[in-house]
């Protein structure tokens, strides 16, 4: 009889098992921490929860929201949607129009402040360009060697593309994919009006989706196993042994949903596999740096998501207006640069330090806590080559954001990849 280990309780790992779940095939899943979530759970530091890293969803994440609706009785009070809004403190301000696609955008972009006409046509000519050849490139280059194509100017860039090519890729604009990029403007901006909605969770990460997830998954019958790292799996037979916290046991399918960097102690010594380890192998990754600052009263910022070009800070969040935590702010710095050479106090205080330039009166913090993901996402590059969920060895799948997909490394082809694990396995198994 068909059984499913499902090693791995992040987004990718629990939308294959809510798939599988849900047309009551059993499986168990393996997560080695306390909780799940993986990169996207709650940490629970002072009695406070934050998260592992601050994260924004968009209304082109079809399948995670449709998930999150299916196993998340508060889906509606769990989730703040706006039209999308792009505000760069004093520099820029975009707000969608309420009018269809591309329109919404269009005149968003004419209505906007902190850009010439001159700009805002070159802006709007550089999109229509890229809707006339199908968002598709001849060949894969930097985003910044696209934008340079297409004659963006300088503030062009430092205000639209690099903070929208950082937030979407994580990775610079000089080394990011140019065709990834243009992929998610493709689904974000270019598709339904509500495609390019913000989304942000007034819950934190683990309470979004995983943990309501494994209630469901539970409540079919399965397992969610915490705390139960997987130290072999091993193929015997048609099916596999999976060993964890010394118990060995037998299933028929094994889907993988650990991320990239430790999936490799796995593959490696499968014949079968050894392509595919290999193109991991090859993978690089980039950093992101999520910084916490406790205040001991009430703190607003300008809106409850800031995006800001003039220091360390990529993103600012006012957890007070979306979760209602009292002086709560949390600060996002993505990929690599001169902070890594800082230590977590004085990256506290630099960014507390940048904050109060926007925030006037701004106490001194009660706390601060840096949290350092060195291998937050895969550094989305141009022609790398990620693997498919199905692989050369029999009922052995791999999920996760790394896995082949049109997007870059996000919790929307985390959650994509994990479905279509259960599909194949739905299909073929
Ligand atoms: C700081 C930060 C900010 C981000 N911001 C965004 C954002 O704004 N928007 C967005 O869409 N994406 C964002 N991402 C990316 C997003 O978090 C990931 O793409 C997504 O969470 C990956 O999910 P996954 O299930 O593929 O892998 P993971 O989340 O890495 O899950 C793998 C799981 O496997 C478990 N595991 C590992 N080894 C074993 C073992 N041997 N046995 C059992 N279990 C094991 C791990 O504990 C983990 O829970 C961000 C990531 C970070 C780190």
């Amino acid at each position: 009889m068909t059984h499913v280990a499902i090693v791995g309780g992040g987004y990718a790992g629990m939308a294959a098992a809510v798939t599988l779940a849900a047309r009551r095939i059993p499986v168990t899943v393996f997560e080695a921490a306390r909780q799940l979530g993986g990169r996207a759970r709650r940490i629970d530091y002072r009695d406070v929860a934050l998260d592992n890293g601050l994260h924004v969803l968009i209304g082109a994440y079809a399948e995670t929201l449709r998930l999150i609706e299916f196993v998340n009785p508060a889906y509606a009070s769990a989730l703040l949607r706006t039209p999308l809004e792009w505000n760069v403190q004093n520099e820029f301000h975009l707000r969608a129009a309420r009018l269809p696609a591309p329109l919404h955008l269009l005149v968003g972009l004419a209505r906007s402040d902190g850009l010439s006409i001159a700009e805002k046509f070159s802006a709007a000519r550089f999109l229509a360009l890229l809707r006339a050849r199908g968002y598709a490139l001849p060949r894969d280059i930097s985003v910044e060697a696209l934008l340079v194509q297409h004659a963006q100017s300088e503030r062009l860039r430092r205000v639209l593309w690099r903070p929208l090519c950082v937030a979407a890729l994580n990775t610079p604009p000089a080394i990011a994919s140019a065709q990834v990029f243009l992929n998610v403007l493709r689904d974000s901006l270019d598709a339904t009006r509500a495609a390019s909605d913000l989304v942000l969770s007034r819950v934190d990460l683990s309470a979004l989706f995983p943990e309501p997830a494994a209630a469901y998954v539970q409540q079919q019958g399965s397992a969610v196993l915490l705390s139960h790292r997987v130290t072999a799996i091993d193929p015997l037979g048609d099916g596999f042994e999976i060993e964890a916290n010394s118990e060995r046991i037998r299933f028929t399918h094994v889907i993988c949903a650990i991320s990239p960097h430790q999936v490799n102690a796995f593959l490696i010594g499968i014949t079968a596999l050894s392509e595919i380890a290999a193109a991991i192998e090859m993978l690089r990754y980039q950093p992101i740096h999520s910084v916490w600052l406790q205040y001991p009263a009430p703190v607003a910022l300008p809106a409850p998501m800031l995006g800001l070009t003039n220091g360390l800070i990529h993103w600012a969040f006012d957890r007070e207006a979306l979760c209602a935590q009292r002086g709560l702010i949390g600060a996002v710095i993505s990929a690599a640069g001169e902070h890594q050479d800082l230590t977590q106090d004085e990256l506290g205080l630099r960014v507390h330090r940048e904050l109060q330039q926007h925030v006037s009166g701004l106490p001194e913090p009660l706390w601060t806590r840096v949290i350092a993901e060195k291998r937050a996402t895969f550094a989305c590059t141009p022609n790398i080559t990620r693997p498919s969920q199905v692989t050369p060895l029999k009922n052995f799948y791999l999920a996760g954001d790394y896995t082949t997909s049109d997007y870059p490394a996000t919790i929307e082809s985390a959650v994509r990849s994990g479905i279509a694990c259960a599909q194949h396995l739905m299909r073929h198994g």
